[in-house]
């Protein structure tokens, strides 16, 4: 069997990885360069975490994970409001969750395929043509292949999902929100391992990554779904973050590098069915959570995780049902939690920013870090059904 995989992210990535680990060849293709694809951090929680440790990369990636410490949130003039520690969040889901830059995830899942896997960068699809007994595709480069199956990992606004699926907006709950993040460097040490500001429907803030450098990430209320240039995007976060104080202010005045950094919508993806024929969709492109439930990344590399060891187990139609009947209940509640997260982390009034304030320090104190962890967090996948 030969698959090619549409998207070098997370999910692309590690379903080469697992695909591999079963002796079944893949190729991927990757709009991006090498090495070019996020800088802005992600965590890693228990089916991440489980998949890692399956694929022998976990100590590789707890090597480059970022610090963790206290949390410390101020209001939009700098004023304090609340801390808290992250180490005590990590204590209560037993050490098994680590913050680590994308880039730096990406490198390590990269190096431990690429000897074997062809993964080919600055590379889209421009043709698909499934006939029932194989999918021919034409590459932008210009060649042609047939393939068993095909996989789109190529995320939230899926290029293969518009070209069979539907368009893009017939699949699309958005959330109400915009946000943006990407890497700054760090004059002044944070003193935390975040520091964060908020105000009525925003919420900013800056990560310490630990090598001189900061990832960003601000949200914002906008109910619109257009996409920015870089201009509009400056002149946007300006104007909602534009009069804040450090360490805010030297984020926004920092050069952005727009091929890494993040700037969209905050949707979720809902697609009634993750496979056509032999297409099937993963990851942001079947179900996109958004950065509010903190699992994007986790639940990718779970889904292809169990995708390689359906299509290692089946023909291909039962694969794909059993992988979705796997993964569908874990996603439909991963997507209330992200909507729920969503309308307490941007704060929609001064009682609400009051009510987090008291709140949030309270259900990540010792006592309640457990269950507030077992609320919103996604419970652990059987992997090896
Ligand atoms: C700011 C931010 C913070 C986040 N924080 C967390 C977190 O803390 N924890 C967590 O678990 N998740 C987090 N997420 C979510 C997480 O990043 C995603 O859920 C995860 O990356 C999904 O992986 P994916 O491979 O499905 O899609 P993507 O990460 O979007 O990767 C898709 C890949 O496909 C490539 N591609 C796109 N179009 C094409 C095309 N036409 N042809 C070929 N290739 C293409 C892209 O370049 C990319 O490499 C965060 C997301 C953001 C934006």
């Amino acid at each position: 069997m030969r698959i090619l995989i549409v998207g070098g992210g997370p999910a692309g990535l590690t379903l080469a990885a697992c695909l591999k680990a079963r002796g079944i060849e893949s190729v991927v293709i990757e709009k991006a360069e090498k090495g070019r694809t996020g800088g802005y951090s992600i965590g890693l929680h228990v089916n991440g975490w489980n998949v890692a440790e399956r694929l022998g990369l976990i100590e590789a990636f707890k090597a480059k994970a970022m610090p963790l410490g206290p949390a410390l949130h101020r209001d939009r003039f700098g004023r304090k409001l609340f801390s808290y520690d992250y180490r005590t969040l990590y204590k209560a889901s037993g050490g098994r969750i680590l913050a680590i830059m994308r880039n730096a995830f990406q490198d390590i899942l990269t190096s431990h395929v690429e000897a074997d896997v062809d993964i080919r960068y600055r590379t889209t699809l421009t043709d698909i043509t499934d006939d029932g007994d194989g999918v021919d595709v034409t590459l932008s480069d210009g060649s042609r292949d047939r393939f068993d199956l095909v996989v789109g990992a190529d995320g939230y606004r899926s290029a293969l999902r518009a070209m069979l699926f539907g368009p893009h907006e017939a699949f699309l709950r958005p959330l109400g929100y915009r946000a943006s993040a990407w890497r700054v460097p760090v004059t002044k040490p944070l003193g935390a391992s975040f520091v964060g500001m908020m105000d009525v429907d925003h919420q900013g803030g800056l990560y310490d990554i630990g090598d001189g450098h900061a990832a960003t990430l601000f949200c914002w209320r906008d109910d619109r779904t257009d996409r920015l240039d870089p201009d509009e995007r400056r002149e946007i976060l300006n104007r909602q973050f534009g009069t804040w104080p450090e360490p805010v202010a030297s984020a926004l005045r920092s050069s952005v590098d727009w091929d890494e950094a993040f700037f969209d919508t905050v949707a979720q993806i809902e697609v009634p069915n993750w496979s056509k024929g032999r297409v099937v969709l993963l990851g942001d492109a079947a179900w996109c959570l958004t950065f509010l439930a903190g699992q994007g990344t986790s639940t990718a590399m779970a889904g292809a995780y169990i995708l390689a060891a359906e299509l290692a187990d089946k023909p291909h139609p039962q694969a794909f049902e059993a992988y979705e009947q796997r993964l569908r209940p874990l996603v439909t509640r991963m997507q209330a939690v992200s909507r729920k997260i969503g309308g307490h982390y941007i704060p929609q009034s001064r009682m609400g920013m009051r009510i987090q304030s008291w709140i949030l320090p309270i259900m990540l104190s010792k006592p309640f870090a457990k269950l507030a962890a077992s609320q919103f967090s996604a419970p652990a996948l059987e992997l090896d059904a």
